[in-house]
């Protein structure tokens, strides 16, 4: 790589999700001077990329959005509870236009290489175009959920019918009418598109390996009345939401200490008001086996009264891990499905899938004859975007080798010996455990809080002590074995991707609780983080 003498920019973004699109906002706005680079052909991240049918949030509308701008807030008309994949991005190019974003985004480029050169405190980066380019710091909006992964089945390249992963959806959309279609993947996504896709194909094959626990969303129509109400009230919804990640309603009673009878209430009210929030009922389930045991069988039998075939419906019922382990999936109409006539189950546990071959998927009781096959097999998740980039901190290490055996960061936000590089909504911060746009949000304000800080100490360089990493790294193991979440073999400890190292990446913490240690880390100067300038960047050193 050839170095700049100097920095063309302040900071350089890689992705234009709603975190990447934020911090350039937030930034530019305080007066630096910032590109973004984004390999899709615009804005919208996930929203852009996951245009299958039947795509949509599971955290409210009216809380899946941005807080940074009161205007928006209240001229934005919701018109679902959920809004799909269209409105979501509708969304996000209103605010790329309302914000003049675009003019510092470069689009269709992918980010291959990034280098700290030490010598002028600044970070290079090599794009697939060709465009090389250097800032004095660098942020990773390169999303949690962003690296598609397609299963690694024998002869899966040689089908002749067209795949589809969920997560890269052609733009002009996918005819699956008279055709008969194969899903493999029943995660979210694959719960999401299985309705819709059954609703048009002439035939659906769903094949399952695990199944997973699935709360109704009761989506519906957004209100206007209800929306006023909200939106009378938006900042201190919003408040509430920067303490606990969305307005999830917490319990403080224990499901052990409550009667069969009570509890089995409660579920039920949660499950006819829908949504994540019915693993908040009691607050034990997600430390305590057996009262985990007992919401687990409140959904098993949920799932015998709506499936009408009793195999299918056992076939159905998760019984592999705790619920909530496995990220909580919420739906419209998934069980129902399988009560269609053109609608068949192949349950993976009992019938493995063999190979693909050009006619369909065989699996151990026969070949099922496709026309196409959609991949709802989900993401190389947290680390997977920004391990795709080869980068190299001080002294040429390579970050892939430094989390060989799993992430380490100090609040989720840097990683010692990569100074100047931020990381938003990584691994060792509450990530995928929340509300992400407040997660976003937050790890945006953050850094922008940072970078004026050096700027006013004259300082050019910020980094992760390693003391300070080690002690995080720790915290965060100790967070999640607190709780049943390392139990399943869940894309949280990475046991998705095979060779992946299995650590719990995100960390276990009521987010108000995180913003609060990363608040008393910035009151303390940076505590535990190394800021100067230059190779004796130890003007100010703080203990963690
Ligand atoms: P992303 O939206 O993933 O954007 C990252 C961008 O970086 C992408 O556009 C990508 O192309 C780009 N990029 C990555 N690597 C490079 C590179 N090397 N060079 C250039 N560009 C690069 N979260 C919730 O809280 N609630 C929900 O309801 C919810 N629903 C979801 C539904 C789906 C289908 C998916 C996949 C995720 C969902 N999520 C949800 C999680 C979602 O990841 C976040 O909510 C949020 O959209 C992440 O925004 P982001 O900007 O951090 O990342
Ligand atoms: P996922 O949760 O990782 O699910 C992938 C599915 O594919 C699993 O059922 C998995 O089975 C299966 N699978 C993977 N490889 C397979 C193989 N070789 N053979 C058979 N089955 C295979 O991925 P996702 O559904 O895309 O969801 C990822 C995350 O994105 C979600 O957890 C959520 O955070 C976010 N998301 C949110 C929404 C929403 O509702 N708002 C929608 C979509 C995505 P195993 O479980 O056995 O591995």
């Amino acid at each position: 790589m050839t170095a700049p003498t100097s920095p063309a920019n302040d900071v350089l973004i890689i992705g234009a999700g709603f975190a990447g699109l934020h911090m350039l906002h937030q930034l530019r706005s305080r007066g630096y001077k910032v590109r973004v680079i984004e390999a899709a052909g615009d804005v919208g991240g996930v929203w852009y990329w996951n245009r299958y049918p039947g795509a949509r949030c599971d955290v409210e509308s009216l809380q899946y959005s941005y807080s940074f701008s009161s205007e928006l807030e209240q001229q934005w008309v919701w018109t679902e509870r959920y809004a799909a994949q269209p409105e979501i991005l509708r969304y996000i190019e209103h605010v790329a236009d309302r914000f003049d974003l675009r003019r510092d985004i470069s689009f269709n480029t992918r980010v291959l290489r990034a280098c700290f050169d030490e010598t002028q405190d600044q970070w290079l980066l090599d794009t697939d175009t060709g465009l090389h380019i250097s800032a004095r710091f660098c942020v990773m909006a390169t999303g949690a959920l962003s690296i598609p992964r397609l299963p690694d089945i024998p002869g899966i390249d040689g089908f002749k019918g067209k795949v589809h992963h969920t997560g890269a959806w052609p733009h002009e959309g996918v005819d699956f009418s008279g055709q008969r279609v194969g899903v493999i993947g029943t995660g979210s996504s694959g719960i999401q598109a299985i309705p819709a896709i059954a609703a048009q194909a002439a035939q659906l094959v769903v094949f399952q390996r695990t199944a997973n626990f699935v709360i109704p969303a009761h989506n519906g129509p957004l209100h206007d009345a209800e929306q006023q109400a909200w939106k009378q009230d938006y900042a201190l919804h919003r408040e509430r939401a920067r303490q606990l990640g969305t307005l999830y309603e917490f319990s403080d009673k224990a499901a052990a200490q409550t009667s069969a009878s009570a509890r089995q209430a409660e579920y039920e009210r949660r499950w006819q008001k829908g949504g994540v929030n019915f693993i908040h009922a009691f607050n034990d389930l997600m430390v305590n086996p057996q009262s985990n045991e007992t919401i687990a069988d409140f959904v098993r039998a949920k799932i015998r009264s709506i499936v009408k075939d009793p195999a299918v419906a056992e076939s159905l019922c998760p019984n592999d891990h705790p619920l909530g382990t496995k990220r909580i999936c919420v739906d419209t109409g998934y069980f129902e499905t399988y009560n269609r006539a053109n609608v068949r189950l192949v349950d993976l546990k009992k019938t493995p899938i063999r190979q693909v071959q050009a006619a369909g998927v065989l699996t151990s009781e026969g070949l099922h004859e496709l026309d196409a096959l959609v991949c709802a097999t989900g993401y190389d998740a947290l680390t997977g975007a920004v391990l795709n980039i080869d980068i190299h901190g001080v002294d040429g290490q390579s970050l892939q080798e430094k989390w060989a055996n799993g992430p380490r960061t100090y609040l989720g936000l840097m990683t010692q010996g990569f100074p100047n590089m931020f990381i938003i909504t990584g691994a060792g911060s509450p990530s995928v455990l929340v509300n992400m746009v407040v997660g976003i949000e937050h790890h945006v304000a953050w850094i922008s809080d940072a970078l004026a800080y050096l700027r006013q100490r004259g300082m050019t360089r910020m980094q992760a002590s390693r003391e300070a990493e080690d002690r995080w790294v720790e915290h965060v193991n100790e967070a999640a074995n607190r709780t049943l979440l390392p139990q399943a073999n869940s894309w949280f400890l990475g046991a998705n991707i095979p060779g992946k190292p299995r650590v719990f990446m995100p960390y276990v913490a009521r987010i108000g609780v995180y913003r609060q240690e990363c608040q008393d880390v910035a009151d303390q100067g940076y505590a535990g983080f190394v800021l100067g300038t230059g190779p004796a960047a130890t003007a100010s050193s703080h203990k963690f």
